[in-house]
């Protein structure tokens, strides 16, 4: 679809403001098991669906703007209603004494933290496919999630199921839109929301997507990691250099006033390979640092959209294991010890 797809898909889509939300009645059927978790905007329990009794995930939505609940269930029914792959399932909306639930597809999740430092090279190709197919989809029809991180992707190792949560930050696109830029998790914070640009698109995304990708290969928990959002900056110009960060304020026309010193030195870009040790020289290929300094570009215009990076020839075994060539890339040694 279209660079505008809202406007192809009407306003029947993308107008969450003037969206009903049909609150299920049967606000008993699902039972809290335990808590899993909890932030500034909602608590998350798992929970029991008492009809089918199925497992289930409750995430109840502290009180915050009936606007910005109306707009992550609108995005998580427009998602749930196309094929979406790779899109966690919203299965009811309830009002839980009186607080907004929404109930969800459980994921037999293995945290992050434990599993990221663990991943095979397949591994690490397979879920990084997975990820992209589901933002692939979810740009195609205007929708951007803007908080793209480890902790908010889901994987069942047992079961090869990668599934991206928490759409409570992801918005409708339109072109020539002023954004707010206070979103994202700060380690995840493309340049644009680190220098004020508000005309961001899908290519948001892509930037959390290419730290993500960083973090895998290099097997570093974060791969930029800031202490506040100048500092963020300060270590991205430090990996991708002075020189193209100051052609990427100029090509938009952004004024960018510092008065942190330490940003208006100049650095060198550094090659990826610089970041290679004998610990991770086995994922970081030839081909997915090539893949890498294609997502992570200052410049959102130059990064690879979902699509071409799905289509990048690091995934081709993949691709050749979907095709049913060969089935080198399927021997997961996780879970298994
Ligand atoms: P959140 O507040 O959205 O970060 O969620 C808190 C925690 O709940 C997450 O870190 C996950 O471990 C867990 N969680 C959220 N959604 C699901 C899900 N659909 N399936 C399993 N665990 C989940």
């Amino acid at each position: 679809m279209s660079h505008d797809a809202c406007s192809l898909l009407g306003k029947s889509w993308y107008d969450y403001e003037n969206f009903h939300i049909d609150w299920s009645q049967d606000t008993d059927r699902y039972e809290v098991v335990r808590r899993l978790g909890g932030g500034k905007y909602s608590e998350v329990f798992e929970g029991i669906d008492t009809v089918t009794s199925d497992r289930c995930v409750i995430k109840v939505l502290k009180p915050v703007a009936p606007k910005k609940i109306k707009r992550e269930i609108k995005v998580l029914r427009n998602l749930c209603g196309l094929p979406s792959p790779n899109v966690i399932g919203l299965l009811d909306v309830v009002q839980s004494r009186g607080n907004p639930s929404l109930v969800m597809e459980y994921v037999e999740n293995v945290e992050w933290k434990r599993l990221f430092p663990r991943l095979t090279a397949p591994e690490i190709q397979y879920y990084t496919s997975q990820l992209l197919l589901a933002l692939s989809a979810v740009h195609d029809v205007g929708i951007i999630h803007r908080d793209i991180k480890p902790a908010n992707i889901m994987i069942d190792v047992k079961q090869r199921k990668l599934r991206l949560i928490d759409w409570g930050l992801a918005e409708f696109y339109h072109p020539n839109v002023d954004y707010h830029i206070r979103v994202g998790s700060r380690y995840y914070k493309a340049p644009e929301l680190l220098v004020g640009y508000k005309r961001y698109d899908y290519s948001l995304d892509m930037w959390s997507v290419g730290c993500m990708f960083a973090s895998m290969i290099f097997r570093k928990e974060h791969f930029f990691r800031g202490s506040d959002n100048d500092d963020q900056l300060l270590k991205i110009m430090k990996t991708l250099g002075t020189e193209e960060f100051d052609s990427y304020l100029k090509t938009y026309n952004i004024h960018f006033e510092t008065e942190i010193d330490s940003l208006l030195i100049n650095y060198p870009k550094q090659p990826w390979t610089r970041f290679i040790t004998a610990e991770n020289r086995h994922l970081a290929s030839s081909d997915a640092l090539d893949l890498l300094g294609k997502l992570l570009r200052y410049d959102h215009h130059e990064r690879l959209t979902s699509k071409e990076a799905e289509a990048h020839p690091y995934f081709n075994s993949i691709r050749l294991e979907a095709s049913g060539k060969t089935d080198s890339a399927s021997d997961s040694g996780f879970g298994s010890t």
